[in-house]
């Protein structure tokens, strides 16, 4: 997260605030108000992400990822994606680029990296394809459903929820992981500490996501407010223009061991997020074929030494992994 990766951010959150527009007008003055504090937040969370110079920041290290074995002989011609991706050979992978230990862009390098991203390296490695070939492009929570069914991505890990709805657009891999809806607050946040307490807060989500949706649901009183991104969502609460950011404890924990003087976790996790792995919907071939490469690594320990090696390092040790669920062709 450097001035590079600001400067993106805030594009994308200029682009498509949605309904959070409106609302943050109505703030300036205490944004004005909040401009020496949000510098100070910006310049802290830019440290805490490793700028030359800044303290050592624990994250992934590229040495300690696992190496995973490439099934050369692997062939799946019942799948159309696969098979483009074979004629074309490499596959292309959506995920998130601004999602600390989960799917990180490094934006002097370009390289991806995270749980999501390891999850992502295995499958390819599954399919036959060296995972040093893949090709990410970052899908912002709102895109991602029309990523698929256009075919500009060939599957899709990153923080993706399975449910009902998606399930009529998409196909769904997993689940790989079940994560839970959370709030992420500044440290000298005494009033929030649960979605009981949001009344009337400003509320901060990405648009697309089930989190917002939930709290558009459920918690009618809070202002909810909704950027593209979680990372845009956390400038504001350092610039006080929101109370909280709420999203999946994976994502808000990344952002929280990032900047731990600034921001803390609130309360407990209130949802089920089962994460899958998005693919084309009616490719049901592809997604069988995941389903089996999410067991056999779960099986391998390549699923806990890639948690560990990402996720595991902001804190929480890796949970059991969830039992796949392969629902009929569709
Ligand atoms: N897991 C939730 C979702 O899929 C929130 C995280 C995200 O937006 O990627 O909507």
């Amino acid at each position: 997260m450097n001035r590079q990766g600001n400067r993106n951010r805030n594009r994308q959150g200029k682009n498509r605030n949605g309904q959070g527009a409106g609302r943050l007008t109505g703030t300036r003055t205490r944004g004005r108000r909040a401009a020496g504090l949000v510098l100070a937040g910006l310049a802290l969370l830019a440290a805490a992400c490793g700028k030359p110079g800044s303290p050592p920041v624990k994250g992934p290290k590229p040495e300690e990822l696992p190496v995973y074995t490439v099934d050369k002989a692997f062939q799946l011609p019942d799948s159309p994606t696969w098979r483009a991706a074979k004629a074309r050979g490499h596959l292309v992978v959506g995920a998130k680029e601004d999602q600390p230990y989960m799917g990180e862009k490094d934006p002097a390098t370009g390289v991806y990296s995270g749980y999501d991203i390891e999850i992502a390296r295995m499958m390819s490695a599954s399919l036959g394809f060296d995972p040093k070939t893949i090709r990410f492009r970052t899908i912002a929570s709102a895109n991602r459903e029309t990523a698929l069914q256009n075919g500009q991505i060939d599957y899709y890990v990153g923080t993706y929820t399975i449910n009902d709805l998606r399930k009529k657009q998409v196909g769904f891999a997993g689940p790989y992981f079940i994560a839970g809806q959370s709030l992420l607050v500044r440290t000298d946040e005494t009033d929030i500490n649960g979605p009981q307490d949001l009344a009337g807060k400003r509320v901060c989500s990405a648009a697309g996501s089930t989190p917002l949706q939930r709290i558009q649901r459920e918690y009618p009183k809070a202002i909810a407010v909704a950027y593209d991104t979680y990372s845009v969502c956390v400038d504001n609460l350092l610039s006080l223009q929101v109370d909280a950011v709420t999203t999946d404890d994976t994502i808000l924990m990344g952002f929280a061991a990032k900047a731990p003087d600034e921001l803390k976790i609130a309360g407990k996790p209130f949802s089920k997020e089962p994460y899958g792995i998005g693919v084309p919907r009616g490719d049901n071939a592809l997604r069988f074929a995941l389903d089996d490469a999410i067991t056999a690594h779960e099986k391998n320990g390549d699923w806990k030494k890639a948690y560990d090696a990402t996720l595991g390092l902001s804190g929480v040790p890796a949970p059991p992994p969830p039992a796949v669920d392969r629902y009929p062709a569709s």
